[in-house]
């Protein structure tokens, strides 16, 4: 059987579709943390598959993804952050910070709420853990979100 373009859109989007129902108990928290920060003067937009709160006034610096939204410290996704690797070795490798993050908005849609726990089973926030290494291989090359492809 061949599938003609439609249907593999159609196949995509209801992956989509389904992917955010499953995150959205991750995006529900994610939503209520965004609301409390624009009550802090924190601004939303809609970027990289989530809904994004900048200048949130709280919590250690950078961007947190959960499901389908992005908590972010800064101004914009479109600054470049180092990625893990060099952060920890050296270097100056950087990529786009919200390819880095969509790439775990990915992540969430197939994981849902499976994704914090294999997240920190998988080393939290370190240059070791899988889902940081997939995000920012996906962020470098447009390539290999998902953290158990084996592609390392
Ligand atoms: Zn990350």
């Amino acid at each position: 059987m061949r599938w003609d373009e439609g249907a593999g859109k159609l196949l995509l989007r209801a992956g989509q579709v389904l992917g955010a129902a499953w995150a959205a108990p991750m995006t529900l928290a994610g939503l209520l943390a965004g609301g409390v920060a624009m009550l802090r003067g924190a601004k939303a937009s809609v970027s990289d598959g989530a809904i994004v709160f900048h200048h949130v006034p709280f919590g250690p610096g950078g961007a947190l993804t959960l499901g389908n939204t992005i908590l972010h410290t800064g101004g914009s996704l479109d600054a470049p952050a180092l990625t893990y690797a060099c952060r920890a070795h050296g270097g100056m490798d950087t990529v786009r910070l919200g390819d880095h993050e969509r790439a775990h908005v990915y992540q969430y849609l197939v994981l849902g709420p499976l994704f914090l726990p294999l997240y920190f089973a998988c080393g939290g926030i370190s240059h070791r853990n899988r889902f940081e290494q997939a995000a920012d291989r996906y962020a470098a090359t447009g390539r290999g979100w998902w953290p158990f492809s084996g592609d390392r």
